[in-house]
């Protein structure tokens, strides 16, 4: 496919060169930014109509996977483009979407805000409160765990409107917010295992006031929107845990013919090559998960949701124990950051994590096997 040879020549070249300092340093990967914008990669999924690509949600995984095949917290970068606008593609008016889309199609970034400290599986049990004052909105409290908070110029936020609904999930409301609203701020950056490149942090709404028109879609569908969100872009998560363990395979697949113990390659023993066939195996399998489950949401299947959150768990179990044979597969060397697979390890377990624990993906999974 061109757009695969595309991308992944730009990542070699211009990604990949700093992964390894992005994650030592813990510093956002700049380098990435200038060159997904330049490229026009960085928000592929940006309908044309709002100065996007236009592309389907099968290409926007094709991205993510071979940026996330050699820097996962590069391949953040579009996936969390695509997760900051989705709801505003769902649920907002066309004059959320003028504000936002372009700005995101032409390299300014967006977040989603949907977690808190005390609201992680339980998204509905949410605290953060939106009021009616007049024509505006004012947010108060504090969102936490939100990706690429400080980079991006919109935020894309979940809140509470209406705390006496009968049902939690119906008086949730969603709203976007741009850094530079009164009130709005960034907290520091939560200190992590993995994804180093990719600023995790709190962000905090103290009388922050926004436009009315700032909603997005009607007072309290604002969960459903996050929800139904997340029908999207699991696909993508599914194709960064991908692309993550595509990048260990080939990194082993290089060792294991070079490295030589008892006169030979390790890589013509048939143990070490019982564990390459099953890590290219698995790997084959999520991708086309991955890709199906993609398509689904493009085209509205009814299984979609089913599909996605498939998708992201498989993949992501998999990325798991795929980078952790590639470690394997490297000995000692593979224990040091002087090789990638170490930094891959650590990269592939927060896929198991975000956008729903694995174990809210198989509870999703079940409810709709039940339901027929
Ligand atoms: C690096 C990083 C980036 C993130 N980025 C974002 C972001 O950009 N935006 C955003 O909104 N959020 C983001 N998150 C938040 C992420 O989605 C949550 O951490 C995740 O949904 C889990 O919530 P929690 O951490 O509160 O875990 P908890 O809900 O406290 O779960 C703890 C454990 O209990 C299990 N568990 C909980 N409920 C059930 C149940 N009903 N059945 C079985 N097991 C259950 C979980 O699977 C988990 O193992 C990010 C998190 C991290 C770490």
């Amino acid at each position: 496919m061109e757009l695969r040879a595309a991308v992944r020549s730009l990542a070699e070249k211009e990604i990949a060169p700093y992964a390894a300092e992005v994650d030592e340093d813990s510093r956002f990967p700049q380098e990435a930014l200038t060159a997904l914008n330049a490229s026009g990669f960085n928000a592929v999924h940006i309908p044309e109509e709002f100065a996007g690509q236009g592309a389907d949600a099968v290409s926007a995984c094709v991205v993510i996977e071979e940026v996330a095949r050699v820097d996962a917290s590069a391949s953040l970068i579009p996936a969390v483009n695509k997760l900051g606008t989705q709801p505003i593609l769902l649920s907002g008016s066309e004059q959320v979407k003028k504000l936002v889309l372009p700005a995101i199609a032409a390299g300014e970034m967006a977040s989603y805000a949907l977690s808190e400290r005390e609201a992680g599986s339980d998204t509905a049990s949410m605290r953060v409160r939106a009021r009616l004052s007049g024509d505006e909105w004012v947010l108060n409290g504090t969102k936490c765990w939100i990706t690429n908070a400080g980079v991006s110029s919109w935020y894309t936020v979940m809140a509470v409107t209406d705390p006496a609904a009968e049902k939690k999930a119906d008086g949730i409301s969603a709203f976007v917010v741009h850094a530079d609203d009164p009130g709005f701020s960034v907290g520091a950056k939560e200190r992590k295992l993995g994804i180093k490149g990719s600023p995790t942090c709190e962000i905090h709404f103290e009388d922050c006031v926004i436009p009315g028109d700032r909603i997005v879609g009607e007072p309290g569908t604002g969960l459903r929107t996050a929800l139904r969100t997340l029908d999207h872009t699991r696909p993508t998560i599914g194709a960064q845990a991908l692309g993550i363990a595509q990048g260990a395979l080939d990194a082993a697949l290089g060792y294991v013919k070079e490295r030589r113990q008892f006169g030979r390659a390790v890589g013509e023993f048939q143990g070490v090559q019982f564990m390459l066939a099953d890590m290219g195996t698995k790997i084959e399998a999520a991708r086309h998960l991955v890709y199906a489950s993609a398509a689904a949401s493009e085209r509205g299947d009814a299984r979609a949701s089913f599909m996605a959150s498939a998708a992201k768990s498989y993949a992501s179990d998999v990325a798991m124990a795929v980078t952790t044979d590639a470690v394997q597969l490297f000995g000692g060397a593979g224990y040091t950051r002087d090789f990638p697979v170490e930094r891959m390890m650590r990269d592939a377990k927060i896929t198991q994590i975000y956008e729903g624990t694995n174990q809210i993906q198989r509870l999703v999974m079940a409810r709709q096997l039940l339901k027929g």
